[in-house]
């Protein structure tokens, strides 16, 4: 299937079974970010940390322990 970087509006084409169009095909809200774009963004990220301006969200469990 093709998919379009939104990012940088590139469009790729990637393997119909792969987990990346599944979850696209599943999920279409989800955005598909290519190569490039992806591993500028990881690096950028790690850099954060590196800086400690980084914090990291982690999405919790809507329900409560109690
Ligand atoms: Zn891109």
């Amino acid at each position: 299937m093709r998919v379009k970087c939104v990012i940088c509006d590139k469009i790729e084409s990637i393997e119909d079974e792969s987990f990346i169009a599944k979850r696209l095909r599943n999920r279409p809200i989800h955005t598909y970010m290519c190569q490039d774009c992806s591993s500028r963004i990881s690096e950028k990220t790690k850099a954060r940390i590196e800086t400690g301006n980084f914090r990291l969200y982690r999405t919790q469990s809507e329900k409560d322990e109690w």
